[in-house]
């Protein structure tokens, strides 16, 4: 079994095959789906999506730092009762984009700042975004590490507690995460030609600290570069890791699938 730790499957592009997009998943072996709902509007749609697959679906909660700019004055409140909701497996996708935000990062750091508190709340772990800027001064990787060794109290009885996802850091970076119980999320990035510093980062990083994603509908692996990704591409991700770290198909996609229901817990 496979698990795609992270799509957004609510997007608009899957609107005319959802229920296909899933179903060819599955045959394929991935048989759950973290959704990530990371806007206020985001987060209706993904319980209903949770909701319409019990078995396979569950959601995180939270505000990506990209959706700044419109947020509803009482949008904790409101994220508070999502993450009580039974469905909901993580605060997230939350964190720093010195990327397409530099400018906000005041801004950034204070909506970070008043959602780590509900991981240790109701019990989540927390799904990261990182994404540093084009100025080697715009390190989100290194402002968001020293943010949760300082000011992050969450600690969950699994093995992680949370997860770098898309992980793009440095090996300073992957390491800091791991001492932190953060897992590596892995996806269509890891198989790009130029990317070979991630592939040697997560070699070094080691099975025992990787879950798979996709973040569909973006970042699809090599192969389908310029097409929407979906779920179905995880088998592909994990081939091409199991690959590069010497190791077999099975061995791959069964610790990954350990890796993630040790970071969400069961579902
Ligand atoms: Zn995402």
């Amino acid at each position: 079994m496979l698990i795609d730790t992270h799509a957004h499957l609510n997007d608009k592009s899957f609107d005319a095959d959802r229920k296909e997009v899933v179903a060819r998943a599955a045959a394929l072996g991935v048989a759950k789906i973290v959704e990530i709902a990371c806007a206020p509007a985001e987060w209706a749609p993904g319980e209903a999506f949770a909701a319409a697959y019990p078995d396979a679906v569950r959601c995180a909660f939270g505000v990506h730092p990209e959706y700044i700019k419109d947020l509803p004055p009482a949008y904790l409140a409101e994220l508070e009762t999502y993450l009580q909701k039974s469905c909901a497996a993580a605060v997230g996708e939350i964190g720093l984009d010195y990327w397409w935000e530099p400018k906000r990062k005041e801004e950034q750091l204070e909506l970070l700042a008043g959602q780590l508190p509900l991981c240790a709340k109701f019990s989540k772990p927390a799904v990261f975004h990182a994404r540093n800027g084009k100025e080697p001064a715009q390190n989100a990787y290194g402002d968001l590490l020293i943010i949760l060794k300082h000011k992050w109290t969450h600690s969950p009885a699994r093995k992680f507690r949370g997860v770098l996802h898309c992980f793009s850091g440095a090996w300073a970076d992957a390491k800091a995460g791991m001492d932190l119980g953060l897992a590596l999320g892995v996806n269509g990035t890891f198989t790009y030609k130029n990317n070979h510093d991630l592939r040697d980062t997560i070699k070094k990083a080691g099975l025992d600290n990787l879950v798979l994603e996709t973040d569909c509908p973006y970042l699809p692996p090599q192969s389908a570069r310029g097409k929407r990704n979906d779920p179905a591409f995880i088998p592909e991700i994990a081939a091409m890791v199991a690959s590069h770290l010497g190791l077999s198909n099975s061995q791959t996609a069964d610790k990954t699938t350990t890796n993630a229901f040790e970071l969400f817990g069961v579902f």
